[in-house]
């Protein structure tokens, strides 16, 4: 088993037939190894037809033939200044001339060296009296092996510029003995049996060795499908191994039921969703163990996230541990610390608010940390910087950890050796994608919102329509409530022909909206500058907010009732739903406009359809997904999403809990020989994006 990884793990270069030329190609695709070749599978299969005998053949059809070659040469033609070369075949019942205008001459030459077999496939012509094929495609056949059916179906690879697509086959083929035919999964021989799984060197070997079953679109799916499997096994196992890894570390045993608990629940006005209390059981649960908490909390916007977690801090502070609550952005953070505040605040309890920007009042935060003194710090990245130095963190939460990626989550901890650690998102991620992005976390869920919580009524209306949209939010600020506007740009454009949000707050101000007070937020404002406008608007000093997505996620401003999304088709669906979750969060029902010019294509109305029918973060985030693709929910590049070689999240995704549950089984089942070589398979694939050097 051993010999075969190891025959996977060698360079390409290491085939025969792969000289600088190719290797330079096929590296600049991605493929370095032998096993990255193998994974270059094919599109579709050629039904090459019957073999037919020349005699057979007439002028202008197209078949396949198996012919020996008699003779062959370069050739020059004076008339038409052209060279060429050709070779004379036979197959006892005729001869054929095979002509080539061009081609590399040493590639020609051996594969038509005189004796060889060959299949040949192409269209008949004739020249005078000869017949001949003009760029016959051919394949070098074995003589001993003869040919059956498996040589007559052909894979067809996807076009890689510089290389044929007979080389490609030869290369397979290549590849495939040197790995002895066996590429052996990471899931045991008898895990495979028990499921009747393809064996997974034969789903390979199928792939590129196809036989006639193969050109079935169903049955070519279900080989793929057994690689996909595995790919998704391989990736499992990482996360496994990662949490495992995890739950080595020592933690804190928190008792979980100190008396600042007590006493914010006791506080509490209102009382706990259903989703919330188990929610809060999970957790006490986790940080009552010794083991480090390693928790995802996800829950749709208003459904009282921040309530969760900082009952979670009134545990930890009972104890006498600090808390941490890292937010993405310096608004967020502040919202964090009003909320840690207002909960804290009547206890006694040292709370402090850590900006990135805050001069002298900023060493005297450091040392209240620094020393212990105080108990819970609210803030940016600035948390993680080298100056922050705590006395004993105990908890870390985390909001909106996606923005923050695995990398800063790491550097917290190993601030303070091994806190417990919550991360919330408000983004709700659908399963299969959360089993890969958060799959080493465990996860919590809240899939309820307080009662009496009333939908936002959202509308779709035409660029034409703006008008009413306008009188309906002027209805609103007649009520003495507030409303967002939000803009895809910030400044005009002479690129792009969309409107922005400076622009629009100066027009508004101006004409439809000059009574009241509009406002402008958009994210190439400094943080105070934004920070003054946020406040302004909590403070109802700002009656329309003219905006950009900085608002998009967690600003909590109870009185704005309504929120209208310019070019509402430039966004993605979830972050619509984030933008529309602004609104809603009294007790005042809100609404929400979507806006979108005449010139929408049908993909754009399905999906903001989506968004009049459904205010069920969940399904909006699976509906996006599947139009959109996974990184969209995550926001584009720090997403996080791993890069598969065969599955694909969208299409595949629903695979991935199977995967899980046969990499559990084989975690289980692996004898500690089994288990080693599986590490260093996950370590040489998975260990760089998923940080795994350590997993020993
Ligand atoms: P999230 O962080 O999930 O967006 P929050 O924790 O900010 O949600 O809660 C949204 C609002 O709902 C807050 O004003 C909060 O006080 C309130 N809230 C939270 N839990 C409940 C509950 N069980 N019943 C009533 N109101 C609640
Ligand atoms: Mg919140």
């Amino acid at each position: 088993m051993e010999k075969e990884n190891d025959a996977l793990r060698k360079p390409v270069r290491c085939l025969k037939g792969i000289g600088p030329t190719i290797g330079a190609i096929l590296a600049k695709r991605g493929v370095k190894t032998v096993e990255d070749l193998l994974y270059l599978l094919p599109n579709r299969y050629e039904d090459k037809g019957t073999l037919k005998t020349i005699e057979e053949m007439e002028e202008g059809m197209a078949g396949l033939v198996k012919v020996k070659v008699a003779s062959s040469r370069p050739v020059y033609y004076p008339r038409a200044r052209k060279r060429a070369f050709e070779a004379t075949v036979d197959d006892g019942t005729g001869s054929l001339t095979l002509l080539w205008f061009q081609g590399p001459l040493p590639y020609l030459r051996e594969i038509c060296e005189s004796g060889n077999t060959l299949l040949v496939s192409g269209r008949i012509s004739r020249f005078g009296t000869r017949l001949q094929m003009v760029h016959p495609e051919v394949a070098v056949l074995d003589d001993d092996l003869g040919i059956d059916g498996h040589e007559r179906i052909l894979p067809v690879y996807p076009e890689i510029d510089g290389i044929r697509q007979g080389t490609l086959r030869n290369l397979m083929r290549e590849a495939l003995e040197n790995c002895d035919h066996g590429t052996a999964s990471v899931l045991p021989r008898e895990i495979e049996e028990l499921y009747s799984l393809i064996p997974l060197g034969e789903a390979l070997a199928k792939l590129h060795h196809p036989d006639e079953a193969m050109c079935d679109g169903a049955v070519h799916r279900r080989y793929v499908e057994r690689l996909i499997l595995e790919e998704y096994v391989l990736f499992q196992i990482a996360l496994l191994l990662k949490k495992r890894e995890a739950a080595q570390e020592e933690g804190i045993s928190f008792a979980c039921h100190g008396v600042y608990r007590a006493r914010f629940e006791k506080g509490l006005v209102f009382e706990l969703t259903g989703a919330q209390k188990r929610v809060i059981k999970e957790i006490e649960e986790d940080m009552g163990r010794k083991v480090p908490m390693n928790r995802l909390l996800q829950g749709d916007v208003g459904s009282g996230k921040t309530v969760v977690a900082v009952l979670a801090s009134s545990m930890a502070i009972s104890d006498g541990y600090q808390v941490a609550f890292m937010a993405p952005t310096e608004i967020l953070a502040e919202q964090h610390y009003l909320a840690i505040h207002k909960a804290f605040d009547d206890m006694g309890v040292p709370v402090a608010f850590l900006r990135g920007n805050m001069g002298a009042e900023r060493s005297a935060v450091l040392e209240g940390i620094m020393t212990g003194r105080i108990l819970v710090v609210a803030g940016t990245h600035a948390l993680i910087r080298k100056d922050v130095v705590f006395n004993n963190l105990g908890l870390v939460i985390i909001d909106e950890q996606h923005r923050f990626g695995v990398i800063q989550r790491k550097a917290l901890k190993e601030k303070a050796g091994s806190p417990d650690l919550l991360v919330m998102t408000a983004t709700p991620i659908p399963r299969t994608l959360s089993m890969v992005v958060y799959g080493d976390l465990d996860v919590s869920v809240i899939d309820e919102v307080p009662e009496g919580r009333k939908k936002v009524a959202t509308k779709v209306y035409l660029d034409k329509d703006k008008g009413i949209v306008y009188r309906l939010i002027e209805d609103e600020l007649k009520k003495g409530h507030q409303a967002y506007i939000v803009y895809p740009l910030v400044e005009e454009s002479k690129k792009i022909d969309l409107l922005d949000a400076k622009g629009m707050a100066a027009y508004f101000q101006k004409s439809i909206f000059s009574s009241y007070r509009v406002g402008l937020l958009h994210g190439k404002m400094r943080a105070e500058e934004k920070e003054d406008v946020m406040s302004r608007f909590k403070g109802r000093e700002i009656d329309i907010l003219v905006c950009t997505t900085v608002i998009e996620v967690g600003i909590d401003v109870p009185n704005a009732t309504m929120i209208v999304v310019e070019h509402a088709e430039r966004f993605g669906l979830s972050q619509l739903h984030q933008l529309r979750g602004r609104v809603g969060r009294g007790k005042i029902a809100a609404r929400c406009a979507l806006i979108t010019s005449e010139k929408r294509t049908a993909l754009a109305v399905r999906r903001l359809k989506v968004m009049e029918k459904t205010g069920d973060g969940f399904k909006i985030a699976e509906e996006d997904m599947h139009l959109r693709g996974p990184g969209e929910i995550l926001g584009v590049k720090q997403s996080g999403v791993p890069d598969f070689r065969v599955g694909d999240l969208v299409r595949d995704g629903h695979m991935m809990s199977r995967a899980r549950r046969l990499a559990e089984e084989a975690m289980a089942r692996l004898t500690a020989d089994e288990l080693d070589r599986v590490k260093n398979v996950v370590k040489l694939r998975w260990g760089r994006t998923l940080h795994l050097s350590d997993v020993a």
